[in-house]
């Protein structure tokens, strides 16, 4: 299964108070940005002409990568989302 597939079997309920909230201006000066590409939600989005990082938090699949891979932490707030709001898995 691919992550395109995962998809299908996976619902939101979006918490509109974000379970995690990025400091993009750390990432002005990241080297790596490790997390555009390791993102399987592809949360992470680097505009190279401006300069800009934007992250958005709805599709969020909560599986911890970017906290893992973000060397400088780059973040205000990192943690699951409320109960009740989040990613669900349907497996049937
Ligand atoms: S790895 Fe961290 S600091 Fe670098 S671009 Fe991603 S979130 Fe920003
Ligand atoms: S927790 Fe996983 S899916 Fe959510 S933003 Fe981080 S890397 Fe992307």
């Amino acid at each position: 299964m691919n992550i395109d597939e995962i998809f299908d079997f996976t619902s939101f309920n979006i918490d509109r108070e974000p379970h995690i909230v990025l400091d993009a201006g750390v990432c002005v000066e990241c080297d790596s940005r490790g997390c555009t590409n390791s993102c399987p939600a592809r949360c992470y989005t680097w505009n190279e002409e401006e300069r800009k990082m934007t992250f958005v938090h709805d599709g969020c699949l909560e599986c911890g990568t970017c906290y893992v891979v973000c060397q400088r932490k780059a973040f205000t707030r990192w943690r699951y989302p409320r109960g009740g709001f989040g990613v669900a898995y349907r497996m049937t």
